[in-house]
């Protein structure tokens, strides 16, 4: 290795960016500096998602890329991280076949082998070895007083069989971490200027379940959000089935826990929930979100749905748009049906809505969305909000956002990122508002 500098490309969802976060503190502890231009580095960390093929593409449009840095420079280091990964050895090798230029290999929140590297090369690598543990500090130097807003792991894997999810096979088996260790980073986080704390898991509800005698999620979150100097606590992503009252009251009295949920719904009609194995009925779901909103009226509602799964009807479709009428959510994440290996979708059920249907579907889905948003959020004007700055934008106005997560660009603030603002709403569209500061 020619240098100690270091260059990060991650793709997916916020598990991701926080496995890459604490790969990227670990070399930064080990004396390595980030470069913002992959030509520049010593080293290459690139993190990968495999959700959808869409996210396998760009993948390999990277390592192509990669590939001919490191044809231009042998001594270049390249470690290929996340779900593309697994956590199956024998898929290791496949990739290594594929990808002979790729030194090292890092399934998914476990950085054992990048330690054992840098123990190789005699770079001390502080912090305790092992699968899924993550190293101290969870936030690299070059980020300390700059992230104001943290992703935390507290559920690793997944055990929920969803017929079309890649997740359970890339990151294992469901396993939650022991609080003392969540609480200790989370007051890490906040030593280093971190503000609010986002705790992560795939059905993140079911944390400690599999911890006999471990505390669950709403008293996670309550020692967490009493945290002295954190100003914002939240969590996700939630499962329809595992959202508890205990959780729904915790949101609704605890200072600080926002008034936010990320609970995907993926489908409207019954088929197709019974067919993705979800576990509920649109009924169901419609019931929980009235439970929530009649405990917490002002409380930011997001979810997920996935078009044009195998089977699915026009009609079907329907159902999916006249739930989500009927649910109203601040926001929904559309996602065209993508088959996956090994999952039970990919394998049994045979990929039937024509991709100019599936995109019909998600532009209808979203066209629905904006007019609905467009009309909810107009009330808004004239209000007043408390935002957490993260950012100041090259034109001065700060960006940040409300408990329940609507994005703000705030003009006339002197505020610096970290700081909790009230500003008056002057603009409200369907994704974002504008406000001016009190
Ligand atoms: N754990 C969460 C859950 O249970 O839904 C989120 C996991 S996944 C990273 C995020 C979203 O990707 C899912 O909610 C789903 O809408 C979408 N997704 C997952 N697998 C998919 C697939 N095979 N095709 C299309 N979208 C998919």
């Amino acid at each position: 290795m020619t240098s100690t500098t270091y260059n990060l490309w991650t793709i997916g969802c916020q598990m991701n960016e926080a496995d890459a976060l604490c790969a990227a503190a670990l070399l930064e502890s080990s004396g390595f500096r980030p470069v913002p231009r992959a030509g520049d580095a010593g080293l290459l960390l690139l993190n990968t998602c495999v959700v959808r093929q869409q996210a396998e593409d760009k993948i390999y449009s990277r390592l192509t890329y990669v590939a001919e840095l490191k044809q231009k420079n042998p001594a270049l280091v390249v470690a290929l991280m996340g779900c593309l990964v697994g956590k199956n050895p024998r898929e290791f090798e496949k990739l290594r076949e594929r990808f002979p230029f790729v030194d090292l290999f890092l399934p998914p929140s476990d950085l054992a082998p990048l330690r054992e590297f840098l123990r190789a090369r005699g770079i001390a690598s502080p912090g305790p070895t092992g699968a899924d543990d993550l190293p101290p500090p969870p936030l690299p130097d070059s980020m300390t007083g700059r992230a104001i807003v943290a992703h935390l792991p507290v559920v690793l894997g997944c055990s929920h069989a969803c017929t079309y999810c890649v997740i359970p096979y890339r990151r294992g088996g469901e396993r939650s971490r022991p609080s003392a260790e969540i609480l200790a980073e989370a007051e890490k986080l906040v030593a280093r200027g971190v503000r609010e704390i986002i705790l992560l898991g795939q059905i993140v509800d079911r944390y400690g379940l599999d911890r006999p005698g471990e505390i669950h999620l709403p008293e996670l979150l309550r020692r967490i959000a009493a945290l002295p100097g954190l100003a914002r606590v939240r969590f996700l992503t939630s499962h329809p089935r595992w959202i508890t009252a205990d959780l729904i009251a915790a949101v609704a009295s605890v200072p600080g826990l926002c008034p936010y949920f990320e609970i995907p719904v993926q489908a409207g009609a019954d088929a197709v929930l019974a067919a993705m194995r979800r576990g509920y009925a649109a009924a169901d779901y419609e019931a929980l979100i009235a439970k929530v909103r009649a405990a917490i009226p002002h409380a930011g509602i997001s979810t997920d749905v996935i078009v044009g799964f195998p089977g699915e009807t026009a009609a079907h479709f329907d159902d999916s748009l006249a739930l989500m009428r009927r649910v109203d959510p601040d926001m929904i994440r559309i996602a065209k049906y993508s088959p996956r290996p090994l999952t039970y979708s990919a394998r049994h059920l045979p990929d039937d809505v024509p991709e100019a249907e599936k995109e019909r579907r998600r532009v209808a889905m979203e066209a629905q969305l904006r007019a609905r948003l467009t009309d909810k959020n107009a009330p808004l004007l004239g209000q007043t909000v408390e935002i957490l700055v993260e950012t100041i934008e090259k034109t001065g106005r700060r960006h940040g956002r409300t408990p329940d997560y609507k994005p703000v660009f705030v003009d006339g603030s002197a505020a610096a990122p970290g700081d909790l603002i009230r500003a008056r709403i002057t603009w409200a569209g369907p994704f974002s508002l504008i406000a001016e500061a009190l």
